[in-house]
């Protein structure tokens, strides 16, 4: 900008530049769905007109700071009407004007949407997606945080910020939450992910007002497994079951003659390793059965570790009523698996259970 240019040359010795008119600022062409609308001049003529409307607030920002925010009304800007403009004050741009960024800000409920994948904390993933209601209750928070910090005036920036804001947040929230509680109560879900992610849409002057989940799908092959959670079976004991059950049949074809097993596979699934050193003073008799499978050549039943469906300990001696490390009652399957005293079925063999 030519101004710009001569600001600078002169300095305060051109303070005297005139022939600005006060203008009248408002935001024309605001749609419901719009969050934020930046006056497109940065020089503003002292003496200017701006218009707040009642949904809206008007953040005056430059140089990566807030200087301050107009409510609903007409503000005549001059440093009487709006102390705050004293902070704007600049000598060499002239008395007739000073710069800043206006930003209006729609204070109104808006509307994201979402979708997107993640685990719960039994490891199931879960598709999910719905909508979510906020409102910006601090305008000048949102415009430090959010708008002014890469320059984001669109609605497509600002959504595609916020949406990522709120799913990485939902996703943590997932990822601690049992499948249970997401697939059987979706509506309390939605008020719980509503509460901890309050929290965080404060941090950056949002008021998060409503989350809904309109969907939560399980993968088909992750359906067997959620049916034993809803049963009460603990997680780590299906992860570990199944854990073994996968690398049971990897085993079993490379027997086959297949070549799955690359030199690069060495990792024994946690289910399959000697038991953790707090069971060591267990009983030797399931040691070395452990130990056999470390050279991966065994028959899965013999690489079977029994691991306690409640606490996860192991190893649980082979045909005990009790767990001896949480004294909780288990039982056993024909197949010689370990399953919660309640269970029907093996969660390993699918024998019934009596
Ligand atoms: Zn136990
Ligand atoms: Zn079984």
């Amino acid at each position: 900008m030519v101004l710009n240019k001569i600001g600078k040359g002169i300095g305060k010795a051109g303070s005297k530049i005139s022939g600005f008119q006060p203008i009248l600022i408002e935001w024309k062409d605001a749609t419901p769905n719009d969050i934020v609308w930046r006056y497109p001049d940065e020089v503003i003529p002292w003496g200017s007109t701006v218009v707040v409307k009642e949904w809206e607030r008007a953040v005056f920002y430059r140089d990566g700071k807030v200087y301050g925010v107009l409510g609903p009304g007409r503000h005549v800007l001059d440093t009487q009407n709006v102390p705050f403009l004293q902070g704007l004050v600049e000598g060499f741009y002239g008395e007739s004007i000073f710069r800043a960024v206006i930003i209006f800000v729609n204070i109104n409920r808006l509307q994201g949407k979402f979708g997107g994948k993640s685990q719960t904390v039994e490891l199931i993933p879960v598709n999910f997606y719905g909508v979510y209601y906020y409102r910006v209750a601090d305008p000048a928070l949102f415009v430090n945080k959010v708008v002014g910090p890469d320059s984001r005036f669109t609605r497509e920036e600002l959504d595609e910020y916020i949406r990522s804001y709120f799913l990485n947040n939902l996703m943590a929230f997932i990822s601690q939450s049992s499948i249970r509680d997401l697939y059987m109560k979706a509506a309390e879900a939605s008020k719980r992910a509503a509460m901890v992610l309050r929290k965080p849409f404060d941090e950056i002057g949002l008021m998060l007002e409503d989350v809904q989940f309109e969907g939560i799908d399980v993968p088909p092959e992750y359906r067997e497994r959620m049916f034993w959670l809803m049963q009460g079976t603990s997680a780590a004991y299906l992860v570990q079951q199944e854990t073994a059950r996968k690398f049971a049949e990897a085993i079993e074809k490379t027997q086959a003659g297949g070549a799955a097993f690359g030199a690069g596979v060495v990792a024994i699934p946690w289910a399959l390793q000697p038991p953790p050193p707090q069971a060591q003073q267990q009983p030797a008799t399931q040691a070395p059965a452990a130990a056999a499978a470390g050279a991966a050549t065994t028959a899965p039943q013999q690489g079977y570790v029994a691991r306690c469906p409640y606490c996860g300990q192991a190893p649980v001696p082979q045909g005990a009523r009790f767990c001896p490390f949480c004294g909780k009652q288990v039982k056993w399957c024909p197949n010689g698996h370990i399953a919660p005293a309640e269970a029907n079925f093996c969660p390993v063999c699918g024998s019934k259970l009596v």
